[in-house]
């Protein structure tokens, strides 16, 4: 890394946010991405001109590339604002879009789905078998008396069955909930007694780091400890016959899934819905607190994943497109599911552990089928690099075109390592910043842009979004402050489930008129952002507002952190200070003649300090053999601070015992 002076920081009190990595690498765009891009500079620079000039003309146009059973009287209808409808008075249905209107085209014998399982199954279904799939399923619902506002839970590990009973449940105007399989007896029933589905569709177990864990036991144990309301709704739970377990099934409540479809024809009448119907809800994933029940609608939900996929992701018709996101995430959701079906590409889905049976799996993944694009997240980049780049060398990697990050920060070392080692230094990375909330990707390069390591780069066109602190005011350039988005977006939240007054109260109250995304960042000289953590973590330090990326980017850059998170502590007299907690790697010699001589600590607080100036003070490290993360895989500051001060640790329905 080069050697970095701090940037700027802030007068004391300011509510900004202090700067301290100024990372200097650039990227551009090599000739040949820029000549196979479906929107070059110019079309961009047409595009977000055009966002400025005439907003809902622009977000119109982009609806109008996806089939409706009856168009809208109004672009947005913001009169009940917080509570915006897009598209009001238009009647959908997403599964039109993503399944129907394909198998009148010459996609209809393309392939829309390959699932690989953990053992090394595998299955293909192309979109006419896909679209009488999720037919038979959608009859089946039907029949069963499941209809048009009904929930319809989904515990599944990621099978094709997953993305089957998502596309049932929406054509026939369910709600359809997905709840990530790994989650325990007690988190099921939480969000079960929330959603109060009409029925619950699980698997009877799956395969995970070479063993079988079983699910159907999980469901039971849920629903018998469910409250009376919900265990009055509920109907049905259908079984998908995954692994050889014995499986108890309740006479008259439970059917495997086979006989579920067995009989049912295979077509079913799509239902026309308002645009402003609800699609899903989806419990946020639990980093900062509770989850939260985020409601997403047909119309603009659709559209807005629609058009931002085919922007970010470039996509071609010959792509095969890998997002590693279980379905039971956002990103599954929308970039696994949803988005690629609507796109008319080939989306695929691998079930297992990415190190399962050995830290090379996800690369084999990627040459035994040909991946195109490839979309995850830092912390499974984080984990690769730990073995060493022998593992991705020993793959043919030259399919690949572009590659994508989510979730959390990514630190320029580990963009880099991507960047070098899988992308083979042709490859793009596209660090894309959204949420469960903002349903779309929302900051994000496109394959054309100009790319810093570490930075998500501008909002996408049509995207409104500032930094500003406590008053609201725009902070200067090279300060931090928080993140807010000024305008409403297609694909956004319509509401919290069961609770819309905390929609209110958590995205719009703290800056009336704009949606507060809960993150901090800073915007550069040239207008790139750099997302610089969560509000909730921010430090106060001697005065200064820090935010945890930068020091944890900072750490990262060392040779021997293979990872880290960086909380606050008390301090008597700077108020607070920083403490690390660092998974070193474990292939490196040299840190264990560190460790002997007990080296590290210091070495690291230097590093730091060498690297974001004087400002950095870390006080205190403390060596980890692994972080505590949430489910999906991001690190749970709040848990590590909890254990530092002594306070509650909070919820803890999402912690990992996984990874
Ligand atoms: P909860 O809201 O329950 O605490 P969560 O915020 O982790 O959980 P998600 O909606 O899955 O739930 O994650 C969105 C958050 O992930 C963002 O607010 C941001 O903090 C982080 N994030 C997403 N993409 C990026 C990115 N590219 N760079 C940095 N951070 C990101
Ligand atoms: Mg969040």
């Amino acid at each position: 890394m080069s050697a970095k002076q701090p940037l700027c920081t802030a007068p004391e009190g300011s509510g900004t946010l202090d700067t301290l990595l100024c990372e200097e690498r650039v990227f551009r765009p090599m000739p040949r991405i820029v000549a196979e891009a479906n929107m070059n500079p110019q079309d961009v620079a047409i595009a977000r001109a055009r966002a400025e000039s005439d907003w809902l003309g622009f977000w119109e146009e982009a609806a109008e590339e996806l089939s409706w059973f009856r168009k809208w009287d109004a672009v947005l209808d913001d009169s009940a604002a917080p509570f915006y409808r897009w598209f009001a008075g238009a009647r959908c249905n997403i599964v039109y879009n993503a399944l129907d209107r394909h198998i009148e085209t010459a996609n209809k014998n393309k392939l829309a789905l390959i699932w690989e399982g953990e053992p090394g199954d595998t299955r293909k279904l192309t979109y006419y078998e896909l679209y009488r799939e999720v037919n038979k399923a959608a009859n089946a619902l039907r029949a069963a008396g499941i209809g048009k506002g009904d929930r319809v839970l989904i515990h599944m590990p990621p099978l094709p069955e997953t993305v089957i009973a998502m596309l049932a449940a929406a054509k026939i105007g369910a709600v359809h909930s997905v709840v990530f399989g790994g989650f325990s007896a007690r988190s099921l029933r939480d969000r079960i007694n929330d959603a109060t589905p009409a029925a619950i569709i699980t698997a009877d177990g799956f395969y995970r780091n070479g063993r079988v864990i079983t699910l159907k036991g999980t469901v039971d144990a849920a629903v018998a400890k469910c409250s009376g309301a919900a265990a009055a709704v509920l109907k049905k739970v259908v079984v998908v016959h995954r692994v050889l377990v014995e499986t108890a099934m309740k006479e008259d409540r439970d059917v495997w899934y086979h006989d579920f479809v067995r009989d049912q024809p295979d077509e079913a009448f799509t239902e026309s819905l308002d645009a402003a119907h609800p699609l899903f809800i989806l419990y946020t994933s639990g980093t900062t607190g509770a989850p939260k029940g985020i409601v997403h609608a047909h119309g603009g939900y659709m559209v807005g994943v629609n058009r931002t996929l085919d922007w970010v992701f470039d996509l071609k018709p010959t792509d095969i497109f890998w997002c590693t996101a279980d379905p039971a995430w956002i990103t599954g959701h929308s970039y696994v599911v949803y988005g690629p079906l609507m796109a008319g590409t080939t989306t695929l889905l691998y079930e297992g552990h990415p190190l399962y049976p050995e830290a090379g799996r996800a690369w084999s993944v990627v040459q035994r089928w040909g991946v195109t694009v490839l979309y995850t997240v830092p912390t499974l980049i984080r984990m690769l690099m730990r073995f060493g780049r022998q593992n991705p060398d020993r793959h043919t990697l030259g399919t690949l075109r572009l590659l994508g990050t989510v979730g959390e920060p990514i630190s320029p070392e580990a963009w880099t390592w991507f960047h070098k080692h899988i992308g083979r230094s042709r490859c793009p990375v596209l660090d894309t910043w959204w949420q469960t909330e903002t349903g779309m990707f929302m900051i994000s390069p496109l394959p054309v842009s100009l790319l810093k390591p570490g930075s998500v780069t501008r909002p996408l066109p049509g995207v409104e979004v500032d930094v500003v602190d406590e008053s609201g005011a725009p902070v200067p350039h090279g300060q931090g402050g928080y993140l807010v988005i000024k305008k409403p977006w297609p694909a956004m939240l319509t509401t919290i489930f069961n609770d819309p007054e905390a929609y209110r109260r958590l995205y719009w109250e703290r800056f009336p008129g704009w949606y507060f995304s809960g993150d901090v960042a800073r915007k550069d000289e040239d207008g790139y952002l750099w997302i610089q953590g969560r509000a909730d973590d921010v430090m106060l330090i001697a005065g200064h507002r820090i935010g945890t990326a930068e020091l944890e980017a900072a750490l990262a850059s060392h040779p021997a952190v293979a990872e880290c998170a960086i909380v606050g502590v008390p301090d008597e007299i700077r108020g607070e200070v920083a403490k690390a907690f660092v998974v070193l790697h474990d292939d490196q010699p040299p840190v264990a003649t560190m460790m002997m001589t007990g080296e590290t600590d210091q070495d690291l607080i230097e590093h730091a300090r060498r690297e974001l100036g004087p400002v950095a003070v870390i006080r205190e490290v403390e060596f980890r053999s692994a972080l505590p993360k949430n489910k999906n895989g991001k690190i749970m500051r709040r848990l590590l601070r909890a254990e530092s001060t002594g306070q509650s640790t909070g919820d803890l329905s999402t912690l990992s015992t996984d990874i």
